[in-house]
C-alpha cells in the first residue's frame, strides 16, 4: 500500500483553520497517522486493544495507526522499546481532511460546470441512490421508503430491528421470479418460466454500513440494490437480501460529530467511552483478537450478541436460512477475505471460496482495472473473531462467505472522493455478476 498520504505534510497544528471544516472533523485536531512496518503484530494489536491506537487497515502487511495527541509519546516509547520503526505519515489529520475537502469541493464544482445531469434528492424524496455525493441517513431512508411504492411486487422493504438509539435497520428483499413480470408483463412471465427452468435459484445476503466511517460501504450497497432491480438477468433467478445500513446511529454520528467513528453508539456502564465494534460482537469463537476495553476501536462488547444491531442481523439471516453467498461490505484496502478470522486453520469450502473469489476479482477488474486481492481473513498473522463472516460460515453454514474491503488501496482511505462511488459500485456489481453466473 503506497502511502495513504503520499501528500507532503508541512502543516502544523497552529496553521490549521478548523473553521473551514465541518464540525464532524474538529475532534481530530492533533491526531497523527503513523505507519509501522511488517511484523510485531502482537504489539500493534495490544495497543489497539488498550484503545491508544486506531488501526486504520486491518488486512495488510503494513499498519497505519491513528493516534490522538495524548497517546503519542506513550506509543512512541513503546514502539522504541520493541525496536519497531515507524514513519509519521500525517502530522495533522485535520489538515489532511481540509485538503481532501477542498479537492472534493473543486471536483463537485467542475462536475456541475460540465452540466452533467444532476441527480436529485430533495428534503422528502429520493428516487435513486446518489452517485455524485454520499447520502445522509435521511436521504437513504427516503430512497428506501419509495422503493416499495415504485416496485410493489418485486421489492419488499422491512425493518429487522432497532439500533441502540432506536433507529430502524432496513432490509431490502428483491424477490426472485418477479423482475421480468414487472418490466414486461405477460411476455415477461413466459421468459421467466424459461429462465427459472434453466437455473437454480440462489440466495444472497449483502451487509453494508456495519462500520460507521466506511461511507463507501452503504453507497455501494445502495448501488447494488438499484442494479439488481434494473437487471432482470440477475434478479429473476436469485433471492437478494441487502441491508444497506447496519449501523445507523454510528453513521449519523460520523455526519454530526466525529467523521472517524467506527462502532455503534452503545452506552457502556462505568466507562467514559462509548460504542461496541459490531464486527467483533458475533458469536463464533467470540473474544479472540478483540478488546475488552470500551475505549478500544475493537471493543467486543460485554457478551456475544450484546448489541441490538448484531441481534437484528443475526435473526434476519437465520430467518432467511439457507444463504449461498454472504458478503459483508467494508473499506478500505481492495481485498476480498474469506474465513476464518479467528484461527489460521482452514474453514470448510476454503478451496471453493478461493476459486469463486478469484472469479469475483476477475469480474471486478475488467471495467476499471481495479485489483481485489483474495486472501484469508486471519492471513496467518492477525486474528480477530466476532465478525459477520466467521458467524455466517460457522453457525449459518453458508458455503460462500466473504468480507469485501472496498476502494481504495489507501490513498484516500475512509475519505474516498464521492466521484468514485459509481465506479466502485460498478466494479463490485461486475464481480457479483461474474460470480453468480459461474455459480449457476
Ligand atoms: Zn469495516
Amino acid at each position: 500500500m503506497l502511502a495513504w498520504f503520499s501528500v507532503l505534510w508541512v502543516a502544523t497544528v497552529g496553521l490549521v483553520n478548523s473553521k473551514e471544516l465541518p464540525s464532524n472533523y474538529h475532534q481530530l485536531r492533533g491526531h497523527q497517522v503513523w505507519q509501522v512496518s511488517d511484523g510485531m503484530d502482537d504489539v500493534v494489536q495490544g495497543l489497539e486493544a488498550e484503545g491508544v491506537v486506531d488501526v486504520l487497515d486491518h488486512s495488510r502487511s503494513r499498519r497505519s495507526l491513528r493516534i490522538a495527541p495524548q497517546h503519542q509519546e506513550y506509543v512512541h516509547n513503546l514502539l522504541k522499546d520493541n525496536n519497531m520503526d515507524y514513519k509519521i505519515h500525517i502530522e495533522e489529520l485535520l489538515s489532511f481532511f481540509q485538503e481532501e475537502e477542498s479537492a472534493e469541493e473543486e471536483s463537485r464544482l467542475s462536475r456541475r460546470s460540465e452540466s452533467r445531469e444532476q441527480q436529485i434528492c430533495t428534503a422528502d424524496s429520493c428516487p435513486q441512490p446518489l452517485t455524485d455525493e454520499y447520502m445522509t441517513l435521511d436521504q437513504m431512508e427516503w430512497y428506501l421508503s419509495e422503493l416499495t411504492d415504485s416496485h410493489p411486487d418485486l421489492v419488499d422493504v422491512s425493518s429487522i430491528g432497532k439500533s441502540v438509539e432506536g433507529r430502524d435497520i432496513w432490509l431490502v428483499h428483491i424477490k426472485a421470479g418477479k423482475c421480468r413480470e414487472e418490466k414486461e408483463g405477460k411476455r415477461g412471465r413466459r421468459a421467466k418460466r424459461m429462465a427459472r427452468r434453466s437455473m437454480e435459484t440462489k440466495t444472497l445476503w449483502i451487509e453494508g454500513g456495519l462500520h460507521a466511517r466506511e461511507w463507501i460501504s452503504p453507497a455501494v450497497a445502495l448501488r447494488l440494490i438499484d442494479n439488481f432491480i434494473n437487471d432482470c438477468s440477475m434478479s429473476e433467478t436469485n433471492e437478494v437480501y441487502i441491508v444497506p445500513m447496519s449501523n445507523p446511529d454510528g453513521y449519523k454520528y460520523t455526519w454530526t460529530t466525529d467523521r472517524m467513528w467506527r462502532k455503534n453508539r452503545a452506552v457502556i456502564s462505568n466507562s467514559e467511552c462509548k460504542g461496541v465494534d459490531l464486527n467483533r460482537n458475533w458469536d463464533y469463537h467470540w473474544g479472540v483478537g478483540a478488546s475488552k476495553s470500551p475505549c478500544s476501536e475493537v471493543y467486543q462488547g460485554l457478551s456475544a450478541f450484546s448489541e441490538p444491531e448484531t441481534q437484528a442481523l443475526r435473526d434476519a439471516m437465520k430467518k432467511v436460512g439457507d444463504i449461498d453467498l454472504v458478503l459483508s461490505l467494508h473499506s478500505y484496502g481492495q481485498v476480498l477475505m474469506y474465513p476464518w478470522g479467528w484461527t489460521a486453520d482452514p474453514a470448510p469450502d476454503t478451496e471453493a471460496m478461493k476459486k469463486m473469489g478469484d472469479i469475483f476479482a476477475g469480474g471486478a477488474r475488467e471495467r476499471h482495472g481495479s485489483t481485489y486481492e483474495v486472501v484469508n481473513s486471519a492471513g496467518g498473522f492477525y486474528y480477530a473473531s466476532g465478525a459477520t463472516d466467521d458467524w455466517a460460515k460457522g453457525k449459518l453454514n453458508s458455503k460462500y462467505v466473504y468480507t469485501l474491503e472496498l476502494r481504495d488501496g489507501g490513498k484516500h482511505g475512509f475519505k474516498l472522493p464521492s466521484d468514485q462511488i459509481l465506479d466502485a459500485g460498478n466494479e463490485v456489481w461486475d464481480g457479483i455478476k461474474r460470480f453468480l453466473n459461474a455459480l449457476n
